[in-house]
């Protein structure tokens, strides 16, 4: 029996053991913390991403080592690629885990990204606005998600007091994008080097939290999904990647800006699991373990609602034809992610009427008093 070790055990790595196992796949997680929530479905083994010891312990009892989040150190998953296959590739990380050197990757192909500069002083933070101009936005360049480590600026002022709050760290400006929506597209390239991409996807968020997406991206014209198709196939060629990978983009005026890249399964690709002939997560595996891709083509139209900080009652949303809810067995928290629920139908009318039900139902668990 195959065994894939994963770093990390969040409901990504959860996801992915779900699609695994009809597959007769095994798993096995490496995390800090034994509660997280892969740990019910695999064993976990806990250790520090910065002892060779345990990292090592752990590579000998997978056959393919994979990760579920981005911010796995570099340095770890190239000490576990000295044991076992790790995929996708650890240099993917490095590009991935510092905005600045993810900026100047996309800059080597050629591929639009929002004005930028570095600002790891204070004297650097003016020449940087001086470059990339106001409105812009100052995002740690390290371990920023989820719209945490980054503030808008407006005017001077604002560079004064967000420099109070950041400043010391690695930082990159990026100029603001005036963007008509946010996309996303999912990629993956097998071992054997077969490419396959999802549809575009729609993205909204909220404080810098994916709240909802709808799959495939409503009127997105044959160029914009070939754009997005190309982009991100020349950066999964440029990275000799292997697995899924999330290139999140800004529709603009003048075509598609990468905003960022993800090199892991995404939460925005969630509804494939019910809604694409094969899920984001089993191609993911398939290609780590270098078999064919399955199809990404889309089954019907699909919305994906994410569950931050509360959960509906379940029965209501159980109750709703072809509605998928998923709890990831996480205690509630603000701006957490305890689960989501995704919404098929044949047609993007039907879709939408379904959308603002559970819509409704998610907005009054998030009202009610706790
Ligand atoms: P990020 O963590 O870089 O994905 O940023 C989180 C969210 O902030 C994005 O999904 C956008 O909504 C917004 N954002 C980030 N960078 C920019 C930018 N340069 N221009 C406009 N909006 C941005």
């Amino acid at each position: 029996m195959t065994t894939v070790g994963i770093l990390g055990a969040g409901q990504l790595g959860r996801m992915l053991a779900l699609a695994g196992y009809p597959l007769g796949l095994r798993f096995r997680f490496f995390a800090t913390a034994a509660d997280e929530p892969a740990a019910d479905l695999g064993p976990c083994d806990v250790g520090a991403y910065d002892c060779a010891a345990d990292l090592q312990r752990f590579a000998a009892t997978a056959d393919v080592v994979t990760y579920e989040f981005e911010n796995v150190p570099a340095a770890a998953a190239a000490c576990i690629a000295r044991r076992t296959t790790v995929f996708p590739p650890p240099a993917a990380l490095a590009v991935a885990q510092d905005r600045m050197r993810e900026k100047r990757f996309l800059q080597g192909l050629r591929l639009p990204t929002a004005p930028f500069a570095t600002a790891d002083t204070a004297a650097e933070l003016t020449s940087a606005l001086a470059a990339v101009g106001l409105p812009a936005v100052l995002k740690r360049r390290r371990l920023g998600y989820d719209g945490g480590g980054q503030l808008h600026l407006r005017c001077g002022a604002d560079a004064a007091a967000a420099w109070h709050q950041l400043g010391g760290e690695p930082l990159v400006v990026e100029g603001l994008v005036r963007f008509r929506r946010e996309l996303s597209i999912i990629a993956v390239r097998s071992r054997a080097g077969q490419v396959a991409a999802y549809p575009l996807i729609e993205t909204r968020h909220v404080d810098g939290i994916l709240r909802s997406a709808l799959a495939p991206a409503p009127d997105v014209t044959p160029d914009v999904e070939a754009a997005a198709t190309d982009y991100a196939t020349r950066i999964l060629l440029a990275l000799g990647y292997v697995g899924a990978l999330t290139v999140e983009l800004f529709e603009t005026e003048n075509g598609l800006v990468v905003n960022e890249l993800a090199p892991r399964v995404h939460n925005s690709g969630h509804w494939t699991i019910e809604g694409a002939h094969t899920s984001q997560f089993e191609n993911h595996l398939r290609a780590i373990l270098g078999w064919p891709l399955g199809s990404t083509e889309p089954l019907g139209c699909s919305a994906l609602v994410n569950l931050i900080g509360v959960a509906p009652p379940a029965a209501p949303i159980l109750a709703l034809r072809d509605t998928h809810l998923h709890l990831y067995g996480k205690l509630p928290r603000a701006r957490r992610k305890l689960g989501h629920i995704t919404i098929r139908a044949p047609r993007p009318a039907l879709l939408h009427d379904r959308l603002r039900t559970v819509e409704h139902l998610v907005a009054d668990a998030t009202t009610r008093p706790q």
